[in-house]
């Protein structure tokens, strides 16, 4: 994640947000949003009397030095302290400004070398401070931070808006994108000379002075809206909880669950147990309690997040966002906000994407009625007396599993160690890419729970980067799972380490116990640590076209292609073994799960693409004014919603949307990504299988190594011999192509 962002001076808005985190259940925080348009507006500063001195800090501020240490340096965490976050912004921002000034006034002719790459190395220390400050806001924001956030993120979007509006800049990069030197250029360097200039034309760049303040404003105000949005969601997830008091409260949960609803207790300094406000705690909860009233009642509490109509309701945050965000399009010349975010995507427009959504969008409804019909049968036949609800859907459909395919997850979880499969995916790294891993120990983390790993190459022992891994909640830890780069590989600034980090929310284990995870956590496990080795594997000149920072809907193809491999013989043999025998898992429980594979397709996929689809006619529907509860449902009625499903984010609580720019008209990505994906292991099945060398060759040399630096569409091609073909995906989800 991070990253990108930082290379200050251009990221700019659009690419920027690219980059961002590579969030999955993404529910972001906003901190991390913000990062990456950081840069900051002097004047809005000063007026609040903020010079770029650093106030109170008597010694040198740690988050403005160099990264010392092994491996090239490494981002002092032991030294951060939440209010040393504001002086440094302000005095890196202020060192990046005065960066970008002397580009910008340089008296020399403009030259890709004097601009373009000039910029490439502008704004280091601002990287710097960015990245500790984007992982003390997805990992470690408790109230003291969120402050400090709520005070910065209109100022970052200031000073990202300082940069991209600052006119000598500006025609010196049109200078070079338009000169006959370019055609001398290489491949790579004419790409990010195109995609300085884009990115600014993008972020306004050629708009009139009275244009470009009425912008920046609209950026200031939409990021304090974001800030809000997120802190809102965060609230509601932290404060709220559904108390379980007895033994007749827990009836149906498997052990684990009581373990970690016991767990959530103690945190919260209650008796007995309870389900938080989160999808951790809520979906094994309505997966496996007996409890209809007590499932309803979960169900309804994590569903209104956000929507509750006291002081941390979303719904007007949401209003307001839309209307800035479509006079933002207006402005910059794009019919709607959708137009202008998918401009560059792989996509290209709002219409190709809606385009699949709506092929996928036909069968998997369908399905859902065939599902929702297997359930219905199966409770009536026990006589339950009920019609099925959407708090009975992860029941039953775990029910209709065990009957269907004789699979319980309970059964699978024993042979799911999560330090097991650490391991696996170290192996599978080391079989595709080469790489070994080793711990670090030598390396200052956040929080004790953090640890290292250095990577290196198997064969030469040449040093690659650092994988930091942090497996468990905490308070002040958004939930879900990401990757975020804290360091990204490029040549410019030198050789340097590049660094990564996957982060998740499990709930720690007893002390001395292995922690067992499901299937989905485990494939998760596999995604994520995808997005890490796409940032590992970079090879490329210039940071801006580092490891992710590609196409939002073409940087989840990486990391949903590596998921494959966690079924894959090889790993579930040496991996996926038993955590008390150390047996492997038996070949007919992983029959079973390959059977079951299109198990629950339907409900997988409606939920998840309702919200897609919502989330992109929301940024089709123009400059009107959207009462959010009013388009959900109207939406959903047009679309034929099945009833018993709600969506995967309802809006005031769809924190891919509303948390930053980076995903809005974006969350169709992980569908589109996944056709990609489906299309690219073909390419392994048609070969010697998931382990051919000469394919994972090919993947590397031109997927995994290239970032940015050549059209995504291209890339594929290169990789796949032709362009990806939908017919996978259909095929991978169950239904008729
Ligand atoms: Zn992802």
């Amino acid at each position: 994640m991070r990253a990108l962002i930082t290379r200050s001076s251009l990221l700019l808005f659009a690419t920027a947000m690219i980059a961002l985190v590579v969030a999955d259940n993404l529910k972001t925080a906003g901190a991390n949003a913000m990062k990456l348009t950081s840069r900051k507006p002097e004047s809005s500063m000063l007026k609040e009397g903020e010079t770029p001195a650093l106030p109170d800090i008597a010694e040198p501020n740690p988050l403005l030095a160099q990264w010392e240490g092994p491996y090239g340096g490494v981002p002092p965490f032991d030294k951060v302290q939440v209010s040393l976050f504001k002086p440094a912004l302000a005095a890196a921002m202020s060192e990046n400004l005065a960066d970008v000034d002397k580009i910008a006034n340089d008296s020399a002719a403009p030259t890709f070398e004097n601009t373009i790459v000039a910029l490439e190395r502008a704004g280091q220390t601002l990287e710097r401070v960015s990245t500790i400050y984007g992982v003390w806001g997805s990992t470690m924001a408790g109230p003291e931070f969120q402050a400090v956030q709520r005070e910065m993120a209109p100022k970052l979007a200031a000073f990202n808006d300082k940069i991209t509006q600052n006119e000598a800049l500006f025609q010196r990069i049109e200078a070079v994108y338009n000169s006959p030197a370019k055609k001398k250029l290489s491949s790579e360097q004419q790409r990010l000379v195109w995609l300085d200039y884009t990115n600014f034309v993008r972020s306004g760049a050629k708009l009139n002075g009275t244009d470009k303040a009425r912008l920046s404003q609209i950026n200031q105000q939409l990021a304090g809206l974001f800030t809000k949005f997120s802190q809102n969601v965060l609230a509601e997830e932290d404060g709220q909880f559904v108390a379980l008091k007895s033994e007749a409260d827990l009836a149906g949960l498997p052990q684990s669950v009581r373990d970690a609803a016991a767990a959530a207790a103690t945190t919260k300094k209650q008796e007995g147990w309870l389900i938080s406000n989160t999808r951790s705690s809520v979906d094994p909860f309505l997966t496996y309690s007996d409890r209809r009233d007590l499932r309803e009642k979960v169900w309804r509490m994590f569903i209104m997040r956000g929507d509750n109509g006291d002081e941390h309701d979303n719904n007007s945050t949401i209003t307001q966002i839309l209307q800035l965000r479509a006079e933002r399009a207006k402005l910059l010349g794009f019919p709607t906000h959708a137009h202008w975010r998918l401009e560059n995507s792989m996509a290209k427009t709002p219409e190709r994407a809606m385009e699949l959504m709506m092929a996928v969008w036909k069968p998997a409804v369908a399905r859902v009625h065939e599902e929702v019909g297997d359930m219905q049968a199966l409770a009536d036949k026990e006589g339950a007396k009920i019609k099925i609800e959407p708090w009975d859907y992860r029941y039953y459909a775990e029910r209709v599993r065990k009957a269907k395919y004789d699979l319980d997850q309970n059964e699978v979880k024993p042979y799911l160690q999560l330090e097991k499969l650490r391991e696996g995916v170290f192996w599978v790294a080391g079989e595709l890419f080469n790489f070994k891993f080793t711990p670090a120990t030598n390396v200052p983390v956040a929080h004790s729970d953090i640890r290292v790993w250095q990577v290196a190459d198997k064969t030469s022992g040449k040093q690659i980067g650092l994988w930091y891994f942090d497996p468990y909640a905490r308070a002040g830890k958004r939930s879900g799972a990401w990757m975020n780069a804290y360091r990204t590989q490029e040549r410019v600034n030198g050789q340097i380490t590049t660094i990564v980090s996957n982060n998740a929310n499990f709930v720690k284990g007893k002390p001395g116990e292995p922690l067992l995870i499901s299937w989905d956590d485990a494939t998760t496990m596999f995604h994520e640590f995808g997005h890490a080795l796409h940032g590992l594997n970079s090879d490329v000149t210039y940071p801006s076209l580092s490891g992710t920072a590609v196409a939002r809907d073409y940087v989840e193809f990486p990391s949903q292609l590596m998921e494959h491999w966690l079924s894959t013989p090889e790993v579930l043999n040496r991996f996926a073994v038993h955590y008390q025998t150390g047996k492997p898992i038996p070949q007919e429980l992983v029959d079973k799960i390959k059977r079951s594979a299109t198990f629950n397709q339907g409900f997988i996929t409606v939920e998840y693409l309702a919200a897609a689809l919502l989330d992109m006619k929301l940024h089709l529907a123009g400059d009107r004014k959207i009462d959010p509860r009013v388009f959900e449902k109207e939406a959903l009625d047009e679309l034929g919603m099945p009833h018993e499903i709600v969506l995967r984010h309802r809006l005031p609580q769809f924190m891919h949307v509303f948390s930053s720019d980076s995903y809005s008209a974006g969350y169709y990505s992980y569908l589109w990504a996944d056709v990609i994906t489906a299309d690219a292991f073909g390419a392994f099945t048609e070969a010697g299988g998931p382990y051919d060398k000469k394919v994972a060759e090919r993947l590397r040399k031109n997927i995994f190594s290239v970032g940015n630096t050549i059209d995504p569409a291209e890339a594929y091609r290169n990789f796949r011999g032709r362009d990806p073909k939908v017919e996978a995906l259909m095929k991978k989800r169950g239904f008729p192509s």
